[in-house]
């Protein structure tokens, strides 16, 4: 296992400032009117509610680290956060129990595979492997503080809602729809629990993560939930210090390797941002120490990530200057 012995470094952070105000309100206006006519991608319907969704819905919010807030189109319409709750209940487990813990218990290596495989665990001695897929999700939920699965929960709504800067509610149907349907989730727990890796009753751990995945966000939610970890753990609307900036900078980690499903490596070469989809058709990129952009559009490609979202994310990161790797040579003088 690779571990930094740097513990006794002093960290400097340089990640550079967004363009002005007005360049920032221009470039999402414009996302918007250039990808809102694209119509790739199909409405997940797995889940049945979910298909309900009008493949036409098409917001961008982007929030920068002083609260600065950006919006194009739908950005307070409500859908379920879906897989996005994964990145924040990975952050409220990690301030809990450590980077160590979450790394050696759950693992933070991409599967290659899609988000329910059950072959990822098989062929990794029934490791979860990390905390972005279901089955780790699934061990990472029950990770969670509380004395019972109410509790967890309880902690689950309230930690995410801090992220949110509002109290996120469940919605019902989503919840009730995706409980009846969700017998691949149900297995997973359950060969979870056969290779010892929770020692909860497996279901109730489903139940808890549907919940979490059933939290009812819009787009801006979603921006604030990012800005979050865009700026060190406090969120820049209600000043409130949600996690730690260690916790915040493994988190933003996890989501730059795994964020989007097995495309995230491919998304990792062309964008460049920690992100994180979910099949309802949200996501949620951050630049960190700049700010974050919260999107929804519903129609997904075959890996479950929302494809206007990712054009937007493309050209913001590109027009705004996000790239997380970008650099260009400083000018030298002669002297120097
Ligand atoms: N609740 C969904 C599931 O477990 C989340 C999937 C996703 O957004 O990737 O199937």
């Amino acid at each position: 296992m690779f571990e930094a012995d740097t513990h006794d470094v002093l960290q400097r952070s340089f990640t550079g400032d967004l363009p002005s105000k007005e360049r920032v309100a221009q470039a999402v206006a414009e996302a918007h009117a250039r990808y809102a006519g694209h119509t790739d991608g199909a409405v997940a319907d797995y889940i049945p509610i979910l298909a309900e969704a009008d493949p036409n819905w098409f917001g961008i919010s982007l929030i920068d680290v002083f609260g600065g807030h950006y919006p194009a189109g739908d950005t307070e319409l409500k859908f379920s956060i879906q897989s996005i709750s994964k990145a924040f209940v990975f952050a409220l487990v990690c301030e809990s129990s450590g980077h160590a813990q979450l790394h050696q218990q759950i693992g933070v290596n991409n599967t290659g595979l899609p988000f329910n495989s059950v072959m990822a665990m098989e062929l990794n001695n029934g490791s979860p492997m990390n905390s972005m897929v279901n089955a780790g999700a699934l061990a990472t939920t029950a990770m969670m503080p509380g004395e019972s699965a109410a509790e967890q929960w309880e902690n689950i709504r309230s930690g995410l809602s801090a992220f949110a800067g509002r109290q996120l509610e469940l919605d019902g149907q989503v919840y009730r729809s995706e409980m009846a349907t969700n017998t691949r989730n149900k297995a997973i727990a359950r060969l979870l629990e056969s290779y010892g890796r929770i020692t909860r009753d497996p279901l109730e751990i489903v139940d808890i993560y549907t919940r979490q995945c059933s939290l009812s966000v819009t787009a801006h939610d979603l921006a604030v939930m990012g800005a979050t970890l865009a700026d060190g753990g406090v969120n820049p609307v209600t000043g409130e210090q949600v996690i730690g900036a260690e916790t915040a900078r493994d988190t933003l980690a996890l989501m730059a390797s795994c964020g989007l499903y097995e495309r995230s490596g491919e998304w990792l070469f062309e964008i460049s941002l920690p992100a994180k989809s979910g099949v309802a058709g949200g996501m949620v990129a951050i630049s960190p120490g700049k700010g974050a952009v919260g999107l929804y559009s519903p129609p997904l490609d075959s890996a479950g990530n929302s494809v206007r979202s990712q054009r937007v994310c493309a050209y913001l990161s590109k027009a705004l200057g996000l790239n997380l790797f970008a650099s260009s040579a400083q000018v030298k003088g002669n002297n120097v």
